[in-house]
């Protein structure tokens, strides 16, 4: 199925993502390699903006079952994501990419405090904008600030790039015949409860109407592919 109808995309990166071969904090290599792949969908003609997770170095959920007041870890959490942005930011940049990053949470000395408006218009003039510090709020999550992100922004679609090439109906590591959905519903994606975004992103797409589609951004170009109409996604939608 070609994606090429999907102009401007969402991407929604999550921590794990920015983590590479370790197991905590941010591999510079592996930055490089997802600005690339942004890169490359830039230059194929696709309007594209980010939103970042933080679980490669916070989770509020994890804080919170350590001690820590859930809304402070949660805080700490957004902090973490704005890490990630900037780490996203600067490996653009190095490759000739124009990126804003704009913070949920005002910080006006690190970067752009999150004006839509603003943000709309640094889509027009081809600039990739970098969503820091997920909604804002605590007791949320980065998917739902990349699903409210992308209703703002007016995307086509969510593009959630994970370490797998799409959603399957068993854990495709564990079970060997595990089988990828080529499409889903977003009402199957709650109902049978899918481990593909939180529930209530996927709540938010579905009344929005933004098609998500899951692919795998540790393959090597995969992004490109997949919005040519290439390589192997799932795509959930209506
Ligand atoms: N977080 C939050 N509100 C938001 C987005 C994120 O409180 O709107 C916090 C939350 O503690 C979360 C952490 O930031 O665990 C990192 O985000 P997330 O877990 O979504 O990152 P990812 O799993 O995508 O790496």
């Amino acid at each position: 199925m070609s994606h090429r109808r999907f102009k401007r995309i969402l991407l929604k990166l999550s921590g794990e993502v920015l983590m590479g071969p370790g197991q905590f904090g941010i591999d510079p290599a592996t930055v490089d390699r997802v600005a690339g792949e942004i890169a490359e969908a830039k230059q194929a003609g696709h309007e594209l903006c980010v939103v970042v997770g933080g679980g490669n170095i916070f989770r509020g959920l994890a804080g919170a079952a350590k001690g820590f007041d859930r809304a402070s870890a949660d805080y700490m959490g957004m902090l973490a994501t704005v890490m990630n942005a900037l780490a996203v930011q600067n490996a653009l940049e190095k490759i000739g990419v124009d990126t804003r990053v704009q913070s949920a949470i005002p910080m006006a000395s690190v970067c752009e405090p999150y004006i839509r408006r603003r943000a709309e218009r640094h889509m027009e003039k081809g600039r990739v904008v970098i969503f820091a510090a997920g909604t804002g709020n605590p007791f949320f999550t980065t998917d739902t600030a990349a699903a409210l992100r992308a209703a703002e922004m007016n995307c086509d679609a969510l593009f959630k790039g994970t370490s797998v090439d799409g959603v399957y109906d068993a854990d495709p590591k564990k079970v060997a015949n595990a089988k990828r959905y080529e499409t889903l519903t977003f009402g199957r994606v709650l109902a049978d409860e899918l481990q593909v975004m939180d529930a209530a992103a996927v709540a938010l797409c579905r009344e929005n109407r933004i098609p998500i589609v899951v692919f795998n951004i540790r393959d090597h170009g995969a992004l490109a592919s997949v919005l040519s109409g290439g390589g192997t996604s799932t795509i959930i939608q209506n």
